[in-house]
């Protein structure tokens, strides 16, 4: 059912959201842990943010989703998840038998038809159907694909000890083994439209992606955001940030940079539509569905 994937057409760019784990998932209250100032009575006064991102008691809540972006030469899957089968030691977020690939297949896609995976950066969530479990062995699940990732990025991850169970052994490893593997700049470049962008923070590699086309522009926020209610506090940094301090620089940084204009922004854990844009609240941001500025440069 087509009617079930959220899309955005970005010029020529087409996005289609392909959900993992929803709002309605446990392990998407995990907001609760990583941004555990977010309390119903501190994000109260943000009305904005009811109902598309918090849930009826008021707790933050996140989605898991990959974003597909189909441009006239490349399909991209951006970030994939949080992966099948894999050990982990957050239980809602082990052994999972998600319907994931199904849905990729439903909304058109072919595993063996993308040419790039970008992986934001090599947390759990975002690179979990890197592989899948093929007679044992964890296979790369995007055969014909260059796996990007920041360099800094996998000199950060390489040699770290796993934490969370073992996600650079499972997910990413088997890539690199099977040749698939780029480790590129922060700025990278993957075709006209589509390009990578340096936000730092969350972790030393991590990156955003973003998108230009006939005048219209989006960016795929990656963990640089995990929720909008950080566009009202941008001094919330999340308690896993590998550097709190940077995240924050980086995300004012791109709010600044994104405030009143026509630039979507794509969040990769934002729940409802999961896009909007900036616009200036106080000292502050939120999030809306609508750009503030009727002019510009429209698509
Ligand atoms: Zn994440």
């Amino acid at each position: 059912m087509e009617s079930d994937f959220r899309r955005w057409q970005i010029g020529d760019v087409r996005v289609t959201r392909v959900v993992d784990a929803t709002a309605d998932d446990e392990g998407t209250r995990i907001s609760g842990f990583i941004l555990p100032m977010a309390t119903p009575a501190a994000l109260a006064p943000y009305a904005w943010l009811r109902p598309d991102y918090v849930d009826p008691q008021g707790r933050p809540m996140l989605s898991v989703h990959a974003l597909v972006l189909e441009t006239p030469t490349k399909t991209i899957v951006v970030d994939t998840c949080l992966g099948n089968g894999k050990q982990r030691t957050i239980e809602f977020w082990s052994m999972r038998s998600s319907p994931f690939l199904e849905d990729f297949a439903r909304a058109g896609f072919d595993t063996g038809a993308i040419d790039v995976v970008v992986c934001t950066h090599l947390h759990l969530d975002h690179v979990g159907f890197n592989t899948v479990l093929r007679d044992g062995v964890w296979t790369p699940t995007f055969a014909n694909a260059r796996y990007l990732m920041s360099r800094a990025e996998w000199e950060h991850w390489k040699d770290a000890p796993d934490e969370v169970g073992p996600v650079v052994a499972d997910s990413v490893r088997p890539v690199i083994e099977a040749g698939l593997a780029d480790q590129v700049e922060m700025d990278h470049v993957i075709c006209d439209e589509v390009r990578l962008l340096p936000t730092p923070g969350h972790t030393p590699g991590h990156v955003s992606v973003a998108i230009e086309s006939q005048g219209a522009s989006a960016t795929i926020t990656g963990d640089m955001i995990h929720h909008p209610c950080q566009m009202a506090r941008p001094e919330w940094s999340t308690v896993i940030d590998s550097d709190g301090a940077q995240s924050e620089r980086t995300r004012r940084a791109f709010l600044e940079g994104h405030t009143d204009s026509r630039k979507l922004v794509i969040g990769t854990h934002f729940t409802g539509s999961s896009a909007g844009y900036v616009v200036r609240e106080g000292d502050a941001y939120r999030l809306s569905s609508e750009p503030a500025m009727a002019s510009g440069r429209a698509k």
